[in-house]
């Protein structure tokens, strides 16, 4: 299946996004992915290899209202100057910054096997609801503390949280972030449609939460049925929540409450965040990733692979399907 594409920046990136000072401190490697994503690679620092996520943002393509002053008094995309400033475990770090004429380069921390949920539902993991419900509540917490900030996500879907061997997540993308006030509301919807709340895609203005909320509802509910809950624009505004299998009452419960199409009796932030079926006990130290969901050696274990260094020990296994199988030669090249 095919991803759904946000509004925002659908980039052409040639080999001019690694011109400049950046590409005196990495060297960029393959496309992550299936290479549907031009302007985000693999990339290793020079001086220690530490294996990194570089994002190339074409500056053209950022929205006028997307641009704000950096720590040094450049106008920096709103994206890479939020990710520079917040800290949490459940939100992408970035590691260095650089730009050129046409570009930023963002330099992330590469979380696990740089597998995202969507790559992980198509994938049919074996989860239960305690599991479900510790993959879910880290995204609830990324966002709640968002909200403290007066920081509004506006694109939650499974392909922006990404996921490592130990279920620990984390959310990437504030492509389409803002800052959100109690007195102005928004006009405009950044996102991706199939995650868009039934009164926006009406036409209604948003304060932010409430839109949020909805799109985090839909990410838990592929979560848990590898379905989209609506079929279109149409089904999302009209059509009632179907349940396609039988879960907890809790989770029926708080799915309906996260998808209520009245804006007013949606459940909040701090409502998900106090749910029982949030709060459930979970011992997530009896699960095993490669056991929950089929992956390759490097999935199962990129720390065996990665820490340190990026040469293969010597008739150390390399599956085929490891995207920096090739690259891993590369770094013999020394800066
Ligand atoms: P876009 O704005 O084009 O959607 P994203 O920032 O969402 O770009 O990145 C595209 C994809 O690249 C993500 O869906 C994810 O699969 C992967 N990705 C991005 N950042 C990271 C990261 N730090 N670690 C691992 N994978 C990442
Ligand atoms: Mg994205
Ligand atoms: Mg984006």
């Amino acid at each position: 299946s095919s991803r759904p594409q946000s509004m925002s920046l659908v980039s052409q990136c040639g080999d001019e996004q690694v011109a400049g000072e950046y590409s005196k401190h990495y060297v960029t490697l393959k496309q992550i992915g299936k290479g549907a994503y031009g302007c985000v690679k693999m990339a290793y620092r020079r001086s220690d290899r530490l294996l990194t996520v570089a994002k190339f943002i074409l500056k053209e393509k950022v929205g006028a209202q997307f641009w704000v002053d950096g720590p040094d008094g450049r106008r920096v995309p709103l994206e890479l100057s939020l990710l520079l400033t917040l800290k949490h475990p459940n939100i992408v770090s970035v590691v260095d910054m650089f730009e050129n004429d046409k570009y930023f380069q963002m330099v992330m921390e590469k979380h696990g096997a740089g597998m995202d949920l969507f790559e992980f539902i198509e994938r049919r993991p074996r989860l239960d609801e305690p599991l479900l419900s510790y993959i879910f509540r880290q995204i609830g917490q990324a966002v709640e503390y968002l909200h403290s900030l007066n920081i509004l996500h506006r694109d939650i879907k499974d392909e922006n949280v990404i996921i490592d061997n130990k279920f620990h997540v984390k959310l990437i993308d504030f492509g389409s972030a803002t800052f959100m006030s109690k007195d102005t509301l928004f006009s405009t919807f950044y996102g991706t449609t199939e995650y868009c709340s039934p009164e926006v895609l009406a036409g209604n203005k948003y304060a932010g939460p409430e839109l949020e909320m909805w799109s985090m509802g839909i990410t838990l509910y592929v979560l848990t049925f590898y379905v989209n809950p609506f079929s279109d624009i149409e089904d999302t505004i009209q059509g009632p929540l179907a349940f396609p299998q039988l879960v907890s009452e809790d989770l029926e419960q708080l799915l309906r409450w996260m998808l209520c199409k009245d804006p007013a009796n949606r459940c909040t932030v701090a409502q998900l965040m106090s749910h029982p079926w949030i709060k459930q006990p979970v011992a997530i130290n009896t699960y095993v990733f490669h056991e929950i969901v089929d992956c390759d050696r490097h999935e199962a274990n990129p720390e065996m692979y990665y820490s340190g260094s990026l040469s293969p020990r010597s008739g150390s296994p390399v599956s085929l399907a490891d995207p920096l199988a090739k690259e891993r030669s590369v770094p013999s090249e020394t800066a």
